[in-house]
């Protein structure tokens, strides 16, 4: 199942907390507010109580009001009774004309009347040591409800204008925020489409997350760009290769069918497309060797050898070439690695040292160890390699003087060699000075515990 977008769930999430935080918060202010408005009212109804009782008085059994007197104000009631409780003065407000509440003097209780609920506060006021008058406050308890209840209706419709404001602005932010994902997303979409790896992610400015994603994105892009092209590269230079030899088969078969006539001609074309039949092995042979070692699938042995001894057996097999080899080979160095894959490297140096070495002239094989490596040089009397080449005969194809090779290979020999190599954590290098000859050297870290001076 598709997940909603992050926008959505982001903004449904900051709106139900605002809706939360709000209700929360609303209860709260309605609670306190509703406490703080019944002490208000009943501390409003005692004090002008108590003021008015000091404006009213019974002389020589007359009632005197003073002017002071407030029978109402801000919605409170100011009675005065005789003693015998009949009203001497003020007002009942309408909802209380009925009510017959016996008076205490100082208490303060709420009254529940159909017309709603007041508060009753009695003072009694002596004269003399028999006389006196009540005073009665009344004070309806609704008249904080009122204020509440307007709070309420604000709070109803602008909490939700604000939630509704607050979740369209997260939305409009987030939605810029995520605005580069958009960008990147496309550009995938118009790789995947066009198949064009050259594309880029443009984001101007962004965040930094972001940045970091699409600078990522570009190198991942210029790596796959790169590799593409050289897988490109390498398909079509085989395949000219392969088309070369090839050719001249065709070609040689055409002529002989057509112009052969002794026995010494067919036997010439013969001997043509055997050539060029061994030369298309070679390189198919290459051309898999090269490929499975990239692709990793050639499945490395690695294991503890004895390098001296690999190398020894090697030139033993060399057969009549074996006569131009000069051995200087120090005992018992031994290397991590995979017999048949530097059996292969070796064997690539030797036959380069005999393809490009001076005719008749000797091949020099050394193997040396030091500083916890190991060196393994071939050297030749050749002609040598000049320096502006010696960097690119190690590119698969590459041929300083294709004529040079015998017809034999196809310039993918010390691009093999240099991989070998390093699959074994080692690399190669090169001297060589023109019309002196060339050394090839291999430097391989030595097994562990092997790491004695011995040069
Ligand atoms: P190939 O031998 O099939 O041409 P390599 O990859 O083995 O391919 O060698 C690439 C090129 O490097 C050769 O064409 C040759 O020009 C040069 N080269 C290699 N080894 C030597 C050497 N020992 N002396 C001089 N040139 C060499």
């Amino acid at each position: 199942m598709r997940k909603s977008s992050i926008k959505l769930r982001l903004t449904l999430w900051y709106a139900l907390l605002m809706l939360l935080m709000a209700a929360v918060t609303l209860a709260f202010v309605t609670v306190i507010s509703s406490s703080v408005a019944n002490q208000t009212t009943l501390d409003s109804l005692s004090q002008t109580v108590r003021e008015n009782a000091l404006q009213a008085d019974l002389e020589e059994g007359e009632l005197k009001v003073d002017s002071g007197f407030s029978f109402y104000r801000s919605g409170i009631y100011t009675l005065i009774y005789s003693k015998s409780q009949a009203l001497l003065a003020g007002q009942l407000p309408q909802a209380l004309m009925s009510l017959s509440l016996p008076f205490e003097n100082g208490l303060t209780r709420p009254v529940e009347t159909e017309q709603g609920s007041y508060y009753v506060m009695d003072l009694w006021l002596p004269s003399g040591w028999e006389d006196g008058i009540w005073l009665r406050g009344m004070t309806e308890i609704s008249q904080g409800a009122e204020a509440r209840q307007n709070l309420l209706i604000a709070a109803g419709i602008a909490l939700p204008l604000f939630i509704l404001l607050g979740a369209l602005g997260g939305w409009f932010i987030v939605r810029r925020a995520l605005r580069p994902l958009d960008s990147i997303n496309a550009t995938a979409a118009a790789i995947n489409e066009g198949r064009d790896l050259s594309a880029r992610i443009e984001l101007g400015e962004a965040p930094e997350e972001f940045s970091r994603l699409a600078g990522n994105f570009n190198r991942m892009l210029e790596r796959l760009e790169r590799a593409f092209e050289a897988e490109r590269r390498f398909t079509s230079d085989a395949s000219h290769e392969l088309r070369t030899p090839l050719s001249v088969i065709l070609g040689a078969c055409e002529y002989s069918e057509k112009f052969d006539e002794t026995g010494e001609e067919r036997q010439e074309t013969i001997q043509t497309v055997h050539r060029q039949g061994k030369k298309m092995a070679v390189l198919i042979d290459q051309l898999l060797q090269m490929t499975r070692l990239e692709q990793g699938t050639e499945g490395l042995r690695m294991e503890e050898l004895d390098l001296s001894a690999l190398t020894e057996e090697l030139c033993r097999e060399q057969g009549e070439k074996s006569e131009y080899l000069k051995l200087d080979i120090l005992p018992g160095v031994r290397v991590r690695g995979d017999r048949l894959l530097l059996g292969r490297l070796i064997q690539n140096l030797l036959d380069n040292a005999y393809k490009y070495g001076k005719p008749g002239g000797s091949v020099w094989l050394r193997l040396r160890r030091g500083g916890g490596w190991v060196q393994l040089s071939v050297r030749d009397e050749g002609e040598g390699i000049a320096p502006e080449q010696q960097e690119k005969i190690w590119r698969r194809f590459y041929q300083a003087d294709p004529s040079r090779s015998g017809g034999q290979g196809a310039g993918l020999g010390l691009a093999i060699v240099e991989q070998i190599a390093r699959l074994h954590g080692g690399s190669m290098s090169l001297e060589s000075r023109p019309g002196e000859g060339s050394t090839f050297t291999l430097n391989l870290p030595e097994a562990a515990g092997e790491a004695e001076e011995k040069i």
